[in-house]
């Protein structure tokens, strides 16, 4: 079931702090996760990285191959520093295609969303949801899949102007309740008009831990390692970081 990370903080650091160089770092949990839950064994079906740069304007990388196959992304993270990023590590779900618009993070101009787990009876338990679509939005989805509506659904109520954490919990729940069983751990990073990042997390059905230091929070699906102030988010439960500035996250229950 995908595995994803995001970090906010109040200085740059390299993308291979958190994706590739910890013990348990993302890269390590694409072919030896450790908290699947049933839902696959490896994530190898693709990955992506998602940072914002000094403008607050949002870039990505993304390619539908197993990372560790990607020496030009092993070396890139290295060298590429933001304050606030998306990576995840995908397993396609049974059914979904393998194609780099699948990847996650999805993006747009100022915002980075992922999707680590399923909903189920995709397509048709989603359709009513997904019909508050307009047209020429779901004409141009990245892809056919539970993801990419979902993104585009939490896309639509920050262009209405919704706070993000009032975006993400909205579309989750109703996703859930049209869906029972699905799993939603989603992660979105947004900035507001003076571009400070608010990242949004949930834990719905599969595993999220968060621990925060100097260089600020990270939320990770699991520990990037062994450091005992990870603290593990209970199911069924909200993580907000207001800030680039913010020293530890806000935890509300979604229930
Ligand atoms: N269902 C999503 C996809 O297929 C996410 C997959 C996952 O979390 N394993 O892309």
């Amino acid at each position: 079931m995908c595995r994803h990370l995001a970090h906010v903080g109040p200085r740059p650091v390299t993308l291979a702090s958190r994706v590739t160089e910890p013990s348990h770092s993302l890269l390590v949990q694409a072919y030896a996760p450790a908290d699947m839950r049933g839902g696959g064994t490896v994530n190898a079906d693709g990955f992506g990285v998602g940072w914002l740069a000094g403008d607050g304007s949002a870039h990505s990388y993304r390619r539908p191959v197993p990372m560790w196959t990607d020496a030009s992304f092993l070396d890139l993270a290295t060298a590429v520093a933001s304050p606030a990023f998306v990576a995840a590590v995908r397993s396609a779900t049974v059914g979904m295609p393998v194609s780099v618009g699948a990847c996650a993070p999805f993006r747009d101009g100022t915002r980075i969303f992922s999707h680590n787990g399923v909903v189920r009876g995709w397509p048709g338990s989603l359709a009513d949801l997904a019909g508050e679509l307009d047209t020429e939005t779901l004409m141009t989805l990245e892809a056919p899949t539970d993801s990419a509506v979902l993104w585009a659904l939490v896309r639509r109520h920050l262009d209405a102007g919704k706070d993000p954490a009032d975006a993400v919990l909205d579309v989750v729940t109703r996703a859930l309740a049209a869906a029972p069983g699905s799993r939603l751990n989603v992660l979105l990073l947004t900035t507001d008009h003076t571009g400070d990042p608010t990242l949004v997390a949930t834990a719905v059905d599969h595993a999220l831990s968060w621990r925060a230091g100097p260089d600020g929070v990270t939320v990770a699906s699991e520990p990037l390692d062994d450091d005992p102030d990870w603290v593990a988010v209970p199911d069924l439960s909200a993580v907000v970081v207001r800030g680039a500035g913010a020293t530890t996250p806000e935890v509300t229950s979604l229930t």
